[in-house]
């Protein structure tokens, strides 16, 4: 057996314990959101113990957020490990079991962020544990990041800062969302748009005495769905179940009363880009085509992004991680519904897969589990990547 130094490092239905028991809720509403600060510590820990050298990123708007990078070993033809250490809220009422904490029953762990993806640490740590560190010669670069299910700013940070940080003396990627262990290599982008109308409220007798705003969107609207259908002729990708880029009107309110002229409308939408279209020219291309069937109209237009989005993952067919992750795993490369911090990853050069246990059915749900089964084949493959990569 490798003599590692994991003394200190507990089994593995005890770090997914420790880990789920450190709440990190992440939540646009602050009296929710819980920052992932004390995770972060608890894996620096570990992962110090083990003979990691480990940064801990502060976040900028929030003391209690912080990614974590942890690297062993030097060279620039490395493996990056990645997951986020945040969660998403929970309704306790509809939970059977703590939340916080993993209760084994079923042949299952249960608990929030059991499967998404707090399990996917533990299993990187038990592959450590019985690989001789000594002979690692490729950076091993773990990060945990802050706020990926709410505005990936842990991801965003670690791309802006990924030269200073090392990050660039790994060539590949992995992160273990869950995918049942399947390589996936793509999954489209999101943006969510508001887009505001100010025109004149008057009387509705005489329409001279206003400008009607309700009728102005209605132009809008028109032109959005001229663009999707152009968009849906333009790009296709038969991957996907949904094969065409999708824009969804979900959300609009204008006016106040039947008898004054509309002075205001907005309406909120969602574009789930392909592969291949960056969200900053769908941004200018759908200004300049509401500027220009309101031209003339006198109706101000604001268009304002209701989140950051996230671009679309597109990992090559071809490139070595995901032809290897697709040997290992006998299964060949999938595109999810779903969106991670890929984009970032890929976004500084680095080859990205998303492959990590348990099922993304599971995650986002009261009683949240991963299959105590799943863990052990897991824990194998990541071992497998180290050894291809860093030793
Ligand atoms: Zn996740």
């Amino acid at each position: 057996m490798p003599d590692n130094k994991h003394t200190k490092i507990p089994d593995i239905k005890q770090l997914i314990d420790q880990l789920l028991k450190i709440p990190s809720i992440s939540c646009t509403s602050p009296e929710i959101d819980q920052g992932n600060i004390h995770i972060i510590n608890l894996l620096a820990d570990w992962f110090e113990s083990l003979g990691f050298h480990c940064v801990i990123q502060a976040l900028e708007h929030d003391e209690n957020k912080a990614n974590l990078i942890a690297t062993l070993g030097h060279g620039n033809n490395g493996l990056v490990l990645a997951g986020h250490t945040d969660t998403v809220p929970l309704d306790e009422a509809l939970w059977q079991v703590d939340p916080f904490k993993a209760t084994e029953k079923n042949d299952r762990f249960y608990g929030l962020g059991s499967c998404d993806m707090k399990s996917f640490f533990a299993i990187i740590i038990e592959a450590l544990k019985s690989i001789d560190l000594k002979k690692i010669n490729q950076p091993l670069i773990i990060l945990a990041t802050a706020d990926e299910e709410t505005s990936m700013s842990g991801a965003k940070a670690i791309a802006k800062h990924a030269n200073s940080l090392g990050i660039n003396n790994a060539r590949f990627a992995v992160i273990g969302e869950p995918t049942d262990m399947q390589p996936v290599r793509m999954h489209k982008g999101m943006m969510m748009e508001a887009i505001q109308l100010v025109g004149q409220a008057g009387h509705s007798s005489d329409p001279a005495l206003g400008n009607n705003a309700l009728e102005a969107m209605h132009k809008v609207i028109s032109e959005l769905l001229n663009w999707r259908d152009e968009l849906q002729s333009k790009y296709t990708n038969p991957l996907f179940e949904v094969p065409v880029p999708t824009m969804n009107l979900g959300h609009i309110h204008g006016g106040d009363n039947p008898n004054r002229i509309c002075g205001s409308c907005e309406l909120q939408i969602d574009i789930r880009p392909l592969p291949g279209m960056k969200l900053s020219d769908l941004r200018s291309e759908m200004q300049r085509r509401l500027n220009r069937v309101l031209q003339e109209t006198g109706i101000q237009l604001k268009t304002i992004p209701l989140t950051d989005g996230f671009e679309a993952m597109d990992t090559d067919r071809h490139s070595e991680i995901v032809q290897l992750a697709e040997k290992m795993t006998n299964t060949e490369s999938q595109v999810v519904a779903f969106g991670t911090e890929a984009p970032y990853y890929n976004g500084i050069g680095l080859e990205t897969i998303v492959m990590g246990p348990g099922n993304i059915k599971q995650a986002h749900q009261p009683d949240e589990y991963i299959e105590m089964k799943s863990l052990m084949p897991a824990t194998d493959i990541i071992r497998k990547l180290i050894f291809h990569y860093c030793l």
